[in-house]
């Protein structure tokens, strides 16, 4: 088995909307990022990509490239799934926590779960998704902004 770790952070912008873990949440803000700013999924993938030693979403999908503007996470998600496929690799399960102070997210997970393990090709209860705040402390409590932690075990296909 090997484990890896994910971690993001994205800064809230108006006129955006807020997507995470695939999932459109109706919110005055969105996530800025060259992408579509899906936080959970950008710490998903590389926890996985970690776990497989294969370097990170950076070098995989460079903000430098124009054809990724605004992409939809989701296809990075997929293509990081391919990767794992060629090096032998499977998820075995994954851990997300989302540190917001807003919006509250408890109602959009099973969505999230379901998303996610729909694009990874796995069963939901493989796939959990956690919401916390901060208590008011730091950027997330100062709602400037949206983290995400994630942590995934690999197995080898068989
Ligand atoms: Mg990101």
């Amino acid at each position: 088995m090997r484990i890896g770790h994910g971690y993001d952070a994205h800064r809230f912008e108006p006129g955006r909307p807020l997507i995470l873990g695939g999932v459109t949440i109706p919110f005055d803000r969105g996530l800025a990022a060259h992408s579509d700013g899906d936080a959970v999924i950008h710490a998903l993938c590389d926890a996985m990509l970690g776990a497989a030693a294969l370097g990170d979403i950076g070098n995989h999908f460079p903000d430098s490239d124009a054809r990724l503007r605004n992409i939809d996470s989701r296809i990075l998600l997929r293509r990081v799934m391919d990767l794992l496929r060629e090096n032998g690799l499977k998820v075995g399960n994954a851990d997300v926590t989302i540190v917001a102070q807003v919006p509250k997210l408890a109602a959009h997970i099973p969505a999230m779960r379901a998303h996610l393990a729909g694009d990874m090709n796995v069963d939901p209860g493989c796939i959990s998704v956690k919401a916390t705040t901060t208590e008011k402390m730091g950027f997330t409590g100062r709602e400037e902004g949206i983290a995400v932690h994630a942590v995934v075990l690999l197995e080898p296909r068989r």
